[in-house]
Parts: C-alpha cells; sequence; structure tokens
C-alpha cells in the first residue's frame, strides 16, 4: 500500500511548527519609519538618503520641493522628480533627485522613498534632522536589508549575499556575492527541502496507518531518495573551502624564530607598516593581520608571537593565538635568518608547520653578508619543501614570494575570477546548517536500513529541513538574525 500526503499539506503543517518555540515569525513587526544616509561618510559627488515604513513618502515630501507640479507622493513608482533639497524649517539647501517606491515593490517591501543631493556631509546631515522632524527615526545598521528579509523579499542566504557583496575584495568575490544574490543557493537548497518533504509525505502517512508496514520495494526508494538528498548535500559542503577561500581570502600564517624577520616580511609584503619592527626578540605579542590582493587573489597575513613555552600571561595569550592561527592557515611561510644555521628550534617549527598545512620556507635577509643556503634533512624534502631566498628589509627577491604565492593559491582556487557565479557555501553559518542537515539526514539513512519505527525517523529527517530552513531563513531566532544583521553598515 502507497501513501501519500499532499506536499503542501506536510509543508504547511511543518512550517507552521518553525514559528512556535521562539522562532522568528517572518512578517516585519517593526512598522515605524525609519531613515539613513545610505553612502559612506565623508564627502563625495553624490549624497543618498533612504527612508522606508508607513508615511515615507509624505516625511520625504517634507524635506523635497519639486520643480514640476506633480508632489512626490502622487509621482509613480521609482520615477525620478527634480527639486530642492529643504532643512527643517524649510529653507532650500541643496538641489537634487527624489522618487519613492510602494510597498510591496520594493527593495525593503514596503513604502520607500529615496532622496539624492550633492555629497555634502552637512546637507545630508540637516536632510536627515529634517526627516526625523517629519517623524522618522534613526535606521539602525542593516535594518532595511532585515525588513526586507522579514517581507519576504530576499531569503538569508541573500540577505547574507548582500553583506558579501558591500564586502568583496576581489572581482571573484564580487561575482559570487552576485550569484547568491540571485538566489541560486536558495535555489539548490529549495529543491534539497522539497525532496525531503516527499520524505516526510511518505513517514507521516505511514505515521497516521500504523498497521501498514513499509513494503521492502518503499524501503528501496526512500532510501535512494534519502541518498539522493545526502549527496546533494555533501556535494555542496565541499564547496565550503572553496567559498571561504574566495570571500575570506588565503590565511598565512608567518611562523619563524623571533628575529627571523616575520614582522618586516609582513610590512614588506603589506606594503605599510602593519608590525612594529624592532631588533629585541619576541617583539609581536600577539597576532598582526593585514590583507593583501596578489593579481586578484586576497590573501590574509597573520604575524604571530611565535610558539614558545613562557611564564609571562600576556606573551602565552600570544602564543595561544598563534596555535589558533596555525589551526586556520591554509598556507605557513615558516620566516629562517639566513644568516643562521638552522637550529633546532627552527626543525621544530618546520615539523609544527608541515603537519599542519601546505608550508613555505622563506629564508630572509639575502641582504647580509655570511647569507647562506641551508641544509635540510632528507625527510624534508619529501614534502616538496619550496624555498625563497629574499631580504624583508629591501625587498629584493619579495616578487619571487609573491609569485609563489599566487601560484599555490590558482591551485587551491583554479580559474577564480574567470568562472561565472558558482553555487558555493561562503560562511561558517551556511557550512553548519548544510553539515547538520546532511548528518541528519545520513542518520536517517542508516536507521531506515536498520528497521528502525518510522517516528524516529522521522525526527532525523525534521531535524534535516529545520537545519535548512535555518540556511534560508525560515525558521531562524530572531537573536541570530539580529546578529547577522549587524554586521550591516548603517543605510543598507
Ligand atoms: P620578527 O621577530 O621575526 O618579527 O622579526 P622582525 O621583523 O621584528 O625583525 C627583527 C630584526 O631583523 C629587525 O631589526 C629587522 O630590521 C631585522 N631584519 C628583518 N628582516 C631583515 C632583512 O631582510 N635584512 C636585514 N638586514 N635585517 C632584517
Amino acid at each position: 500500500m502507497h501513501f501519500w500526503l499532499p506536499k503542501d499539506a506536510v509543508k504547511e503543517h511543518f512550517d507552521g511548527g518553525f514559528a512556535k518555540n521562539g522562532f522568528l515569525e517572518r512578517r516585519s513587526s517593526m512598522s515605524d519609519l525609519i531613515a539613513a544616509v545610505a553612502t559612506p561618510p565623508g564627502t563625495g559627488g553624490v549624497g543618498i538618503l533612504r527612508l522606508s515604513g508607513p508615511g515615507a513618502a509624505q516625511a520625504a515630501a517634507r524635506v523635497f520641493r519639486p520643480k514640476g507640479t506633480r508632489a512626490l507622493p502622487d509621482a509613480p513608482d521609482r520615477q525620478l522628480l527634480y527639486g530642492t533639497l529643504l532643512d527643517q524649517a524649510g529653507q532650500a539647501l541643496d538641489t537634487g533627485l527624489a522618487f519613492v517606491s510602494r510597498a510591496p515593490h520594493s527593495y525593503t517591501g514596503e513604502e520607500t522613498a529615496e532622496l539624492q543631493c550633492h555629497g555634502s556631509p552637512m546637507v545630508l546631515s540637516l536632510v536627515l534632522d529634517a526627516l526625523f522632524a517629519a517623524g522618522a527615526r534613526q535606521a539602525r545598521a542593516g535594518e532595511f536589508t532585515q525588513r526586507a528579509f522579514l517581507n519576504g523579499k530576499l531569503d538569508l542566504t541573500q540577505a547574507e549575499a548582500v553583506i558579501d557583496l558591500i564586502e568583496a575584495e576581489t572581482p571573484a568575490a564580487a561575482r559570487q556575492a552576485a550569484g547568491q544574490l540571485t538566489g541560486a543557493l536558495s535555489r539548490r537548497i529549495d529543491a534539497i527541502y522539497s525532496g525531503l518533504t516527499d520524505v516526510m509525505a511518505h513517514f507521516c502517512a505511514v505515521l497516521d496507518y500504523p498497521d501498514e508496514d513499509l513494503d521492502p520495494f518503499q524501503t528501496q526508494q526512500l532510501q535512494e531518495a534519502l541518498q539522493t538528498q545526502e549527496d546533494a548535500l555533501t556535494a555542496l559542503l565541499q564547496t565550503s573551502r572553496r567559498g571561504r577561500l574566495l570571500s575570506q581570502g588565503l590565511t598565512c600564517v608567518l611562523l619563524g624564530r623571533p628575529n627571523a624577520g616575520k614582522s618586516s616580511l609582513l610590512n614588506a609584503l603589506a606594503g605599510y607598516e602593519r608590525a612594529i619592527v624592532t631588533p629585541i626578540p619576541g617583539t609581536t605579542r600577539d597576532t598582526v593581520e593585514a590583507t593583501v590582493t596578489l593579481e586578484g587573489y586576497l590573501f590574509r597575513l597573520v604575524d604571530t608571537a611565535g610558539l614558545r613555552d613562557s611564564d609571562d600571561p600576556i606573551e602565552q595569550l600570544g602564543v595561544a593565538r598563534s596555535r589558533q592561527a596555525l589551526d586556520q592557515a591554509d598556507l605557513i611561510l615558516l620566516v629562517c635568518d639566513g644568516t643562521q644555521e638552522l637550529g633546532e628550534e627552527d626543525t621544530a617549527l618546520l615539523d609544527q608547520a608541515l603537519d599542519q598545512a601546505d608550508t613555505l620556507l622563506v629564508m630572509n635577509k639575502s641582504d647580509l653578508p655570511g647569507y647562506g643556503c641551508p641544509m635540510f634533512r632528507a625527510e624534508d624534502t619529501a614534502h616538496t619543501l619550496s624555498v625563497v631566498g629574499l631580504s624583508a628589509k629591501t625587498g629584493l627577491g619579495l616578487e619571487f614570494l609573491e609569485e609563489e604565492l599566487v601560484r599555490r593559491a590558482q591551485a587551491l582556487l583554479p580559474q577564480a575570477g574567470q568562472r561565472a557565479s558558482e553555487l558555493l557555501l561562503t560562511n561558517q553559518r551556511q557550512t553548519d546548517a548544510v553539515r547538520r542537515a546532511a548528518e541528519s539526514v545520513a542518520r536517517a539513512g542508516q536507521a531506515l536500513e536498520q528497521g528502525v519505527t518510522p517516528d524516529a525517523l522521522l525526527t532525523d529527517v525534521e531535524q534535516a529541513m529545520a537545519a535548512l530552513g535555518e540556511l534560508t531563513g525560515q525558521n531562524i531566532r530572531e537573536d541570530i538574525v539580529a546578529r547577522i544583521f549587524s554586521k550591516f553598515c548603517v543605510g543598507k
């Protein structure tokens, strides 16, 4: 016997459950009028102010006098009007453009207005004051996009793509974020969610008719259905490293004995004085970071405090941070003083580095007399250890290191920047949710194989669906949403 419940009925029942238990209801509870300057602080050619919420058009009309006869609240959606911007007392401040977008056809899904004037911080501040006097309040960081999410204009992966796009540091990262903004990731997740809904529907039917056993044919079908979704989730999970490398860059950890020249090398690569360089060993007590872009690849350079045991609590803290940085390293630059013999400490660090990640040996201080190429133990060459000789002080040979860094990045991220946007998980939150979903589906598959009762199985499938719902924001706690949007800038 084969039972199927209508898919929508299961979905409705299930989604209804999400709204309980402190989970967020996907409807904006914020109905007040917000305003903010949307362009960055400082002077510029153009400055933009945004308004969202009930009465946005009326409030904007209080600070904008159109040249023509049509008032802003009567203008068609997104039609630009030319006019004069006014301060609180109705005094002319600037000339500019304005438009309105009515609900639900706007970024936030609410009534919105936008005012464009010259990028003068003073004009923008006075117009903003006038908007506050007209009933708006200052928007919080990310509040426009948060409203767009709450009103169903974007899901959470798309909202995260907005931040990623704003913060993109390379062309490839920008393209990736643009792809996610179109909903590519959400569509993939929806397809998996829908597949799991089918499985749910089947088990719900079985539960409703407990006398009916699953026949072996059905069991096999269900097993295949679960396997398909597990495979899809695993494939997605495998993109997370590439996604992280693309959006956050390759983490390059500089390791080496005190005074080897790590801080000098970080400064030389970054092109500015980021780390303090002194001849006193142990100056870098904490990790120091700098980012550099080489041929479109982003590198996050981390200068470590070293890994020596120490009684000094501050130094201990630095050592702990160094170990943490090492755990996250995609590439380790082991910096050695080329004027000195490689000692036990260097070899110990090399062993540690090789255990941890791809390692590059940098023989520094090539400008000094007595600089020589060190001898390596035979087993080190087995790791195909690359060696670069340079002077962090004069910059001689730095380009060899840069070329090598780009080569390593190309190996890890082939065709980054050339490919059109691809489907990648780009942050830890997404990766965690997909991992939990994959684990739950795998558990469900195993349970089915072992002949566990359908209700136990249902719990696993439910957990997988809940994790996917978290990813897109269908079921997510309010505090997590607040944390995600707090990363935005004001006015976005
Ligand atoms: P760290 O402890 O490994 O971070 O080493 P620093 O970068 O602070 O450098 C220690 C000392 O070595 C400083 O006095 C630097 O000026 C010097 N130094 C670093 N790199 C070079 C180099 O390539 N050539 C020379 N001559 N001195 C260097």
